[in-house]
């Protein structure tokens, strides 16, 4: 029927737009690669910030004694508590609890957001066990997570820069995050102290390297999408401090905010992004990460809805109301293995109140979840290899067997299968197989909590 025909015309041209072949993600990757290095040669070189983390010094193993982390950065935050033990014994024990962050804290006041963080914290804190208390008169310390564009002051201190992933507190712009939460754990006599401020890629890295010394960058794919790594310290020009003993300096990315000509972008990504909170910015997070990747499935839906009938006579009001669609949906409905897809049609029902789907319906519906997550995880595929371009570890430097490793975690990364697979194959596609052997991808599932707290005994006042 001519409805069914101007669905498919709406499909095939979504489609072609979101099209990723090599030749593309190739000069993606080169894109990512220039803009490291406009990023590096001076502040405000790029839409990469590459943000100089004052992390120069990996954990090392020697880590030693009672250490708190508190990852902050998405729509959950977490508390954690480990007990370091040093060379040989290593994590002794760890202990967390999470708590959701109710949606209003998201975009009214800064002090909102940390006296509720604050008081979680001292929830926490309040359930060590006998054992496992500090010394008396020693403070207990903390590495805080916080996953939003940060300017480093130093180690412990950073101003943040701009909200992303759906959150929005005006009054916490240009604030030393660290100062706001040391205000609201002093309010409530909590007595702790920061002494590491990161983000989660850069806890990922710290937590992937004391298990694997090979660890060379870190990715994060969960609600927003980031990147770290290892740089030379000699070459960042925007360096004017001393150079680290270790001659390395860990450079936090913010790669979400990458964009570039080459970048497959359609009329759905410029209305999402029209329509976001922060238009205009984190325009490589939009079509990768898991806060996106179902709202864009819906609008091709609506689009389908509206001017090809798609699912009948009238559109099904659900599909108009921005993010319903939430990417652990899309994600169950593209993994549906059943004959009859009852996954997509149960979710088709029970989200967006459409009822008695066919399955010609529903395999489209499959079919628009596999181009955008496919664009996605191929995307993400080639911003990694642009990281190891700049490194020079996409070429055999003689037989030597070099080894990479790269720390991946993030909800999206850990859950949505086929975006991972794909991700990995389109690496190895990219790399060749013989460069491919030296590069590896590992999960470090919550790396970034025990990254952190790594980072917060590394940097004691008592060392
Ligand atoms: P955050 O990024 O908020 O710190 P996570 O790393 O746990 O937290 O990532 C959570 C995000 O991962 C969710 O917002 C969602 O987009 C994505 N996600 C979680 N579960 C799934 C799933 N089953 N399939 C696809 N994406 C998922
Ligand atoms: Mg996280």
């Amino acid at each position: 029927s001519g409805r069914w025909a101007r669905s498919m015309a709406i499909l095939k041209e979504f489609e072609e737009k979101c099209g990723t072949p090599t030749g593309k993600l190739r000069q993606v990757a080169d894109a990512m690669t220039v803009e490291m290095h406009a990023g590096l040669a001076s502040e405000g070189g790029s839409k990469l910030k590459m943000l100089i983390s004052y992390v120069d010094n990996l954990p090392t193993g020697d880590e030693n004694g009672l250490f708190y982390a508190l990852d902050l950065g998405g729509t959950n935050f977490r508390v954690l508590r480990v007990q370091l033990g040093g060379k040989d014994k290593r994590v002794v024990s760890q202990e967390f609890d999470e708590v959701s962050i109710p949606p209003h804290l998201m975009t009214r006041t800064s002090d909102a957001l940390f006296d509720f963080i604050a008081a979680a914290l001292a929830k926490f804190v309040n359930t060590e066990a006998e054992g496992c208390r500090p010394p008396p008169g020693r403070q207990r310390e903390l590495g805080f997570t916080f996953s939003f564009p940060v300017r480093q002051l130093s180690i412990a201190s950073g101003t943040l820069i701009k909200w992303t992933k759906g959150f929005n507190i005006e009054d916490a712009v240009g604030e030393d995050v660290v100062g706001e939460l040391t205000k609201a754990m002093e309010k409530i006599g909590l007595d702790m102290r920061v002494t590491a401020l990161v983000n989660d890629t850069i806890g990922t890295l710290a937590g992937g390297r004391y298990y694997n010394q090979d660890v060379i960058a870190a990715v994060i794919l969960g609600t927003g999408t980031n990147a770290a790594y290892i740089e030379r310290a000699h070459a960042i020009p925007k360096w004017h401090g001393l150079l680290p003993k270790s001659g390395e300096m860990v450079i936090n990315m913010e790669w979400g905010n990458f964009r570039s000509s080459h970048l497959p972008l359609t009329e759905y990504d410029q209305a999402l992004d029209t329509e976001s909170l922060n238009p205009g910015e984190q325009i490589f997070e939009k079509l990768i990460s898991g806060m996106y990747l179902g709202d864009i499935v819906r609008r091709v839906l609506l689009k389908m809805a509206e001017e090809a009938d798609f699912f009948g006579d009238t559109v099904p009001p659900k599909l108009r109301v921005p993010f319903v669609l939430r990417t652990p949906n899309m994600s169950a409905m593209h993994h549906d293995t059943s004959p009859d897809l009852k996954v997509v049609g149960s979710k088709l029902k029970d989200i967006l109140e459409i009822s008695n789907t066919s399955l010609k319906i529903r395999k489209t519906v499959v079919e628009i979840c596999d181009i955008v997550a496919t664009r996605g995880a191929r995307l993400a595929a080639a911003g990694i290899l642009g990281i190891i371009k700049k490194l020079g570890r996409d070429i055999l430097r003689d037989a030597e067997k070099q080894r990479s490793v790269i720390a991946l975690d993030g909800g999206l990364f850990e859950h949505y299968t086929k975006f991972s697979t794909c991700m990995e194959s389109t690496l190895k596609e990219l790399l060749g197989d013989e460069v491919a052997e030296t590069i590896v991808i590992i999960h470090s599932n919550d790396g970034s909590g025990i990254g952190a707290a790594l980072l917060a005994a590394s940097h004691s006042q008592y060392l």
